[in-house]
């Protein structure tokens, strides 16, 4: 018996049983999972416990990341769910040339279940655009000025929304990412950049990239 436990200890010690998904961290580029396409929810399993923790858990990992979006395929799950927030204090983030020209505004937490997205406004804007799961990287993308978004909230509630400028591009970009889509897919390829390209040369390359936050 105790040689049984001895083993035991020793197997999860060097062999850890690997974390199942909803994860706690965001998945990386090159994972599988964030280039399948997402399935739909069933409206009935909503309020199922299963579908309630994975919106619980995209809300602590928004939070944990300070993201404005996050597609329950970036924590593992190929569901078509997502959660969008812009909140007040992120004016204080960028100078206010900036959020006026990037057409900022904000938008309270939100989960959008099954989100089916019609473009609005076919004019394009590039800004530059970076992912959790692209970690580090930035590039210009372009994107649809005004888009609406229907679907159903975390009680199975119906959603409609319509959104122009930044929101509209949080929105196409996490409506990509359920299509298995990333931003490198319809970037400026020319705009592709390691956003730490000018601290790597000041520290001589000594910086470390992180892919979780505590
Ligand atoms: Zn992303």
């Amino acid at each position: 018996m105790a040689f049984k436990r001895f083993a035991a200890a020793y197997r999860s010690f060097f062999f850890p049983t690997p974390l199942k998904p909803p994860f706690l961290h965001i998945c990386q580029a090159g994972d599988p999972v964030l280039r399948s396409q997402a399935k739909p929810v069933s409206h009935e399993l909503v309020n199922t416990p299963e579908i309630q923790q994975i919106i619980s858990q995209m809300r602590r990992v928004m939070k944990t990341y300070d993201s404005v979006g996050l597609s329950a395929p970036q924590i593992g799950i190929p569901l078509r769910i997502l959660a969008l927030e812009f909140s007040p204090r992120r004016k204080e983030e960028f100078s206010p040339e900036v959020y006026s020209a990037r057409g900022m505004s904000t938008l309270p937490y939100t989960i959008i279940i099954n989100p089916q997205m019609e473009i609005l406004d076919y004019k394009k804007v590039v800004f530059p655009e970076s992912c959790e799961s692209v970690r580090g990287f930035s590039a210009l993308v372009p994107r649809y000025e005004a888009v609406k978004l229907t679907g159903i909230d975390n009680k199975g509630e119906s959603v409609v929304m319509q959104s122009r400028g930044w929101i509209a591009r949080i929105i196409q970009h996490e409506m990509d990412h359920l299509e298995g889509k990333l931003f490198v897919d319809s970037m400026d390829p020319k705009s592709f950049q390691n956003d730490a390209w000018h601290r790597i040369n000041v520290h001589q390359g000594r910086i470390q990239l992180q892919f979780y936050k505590k």
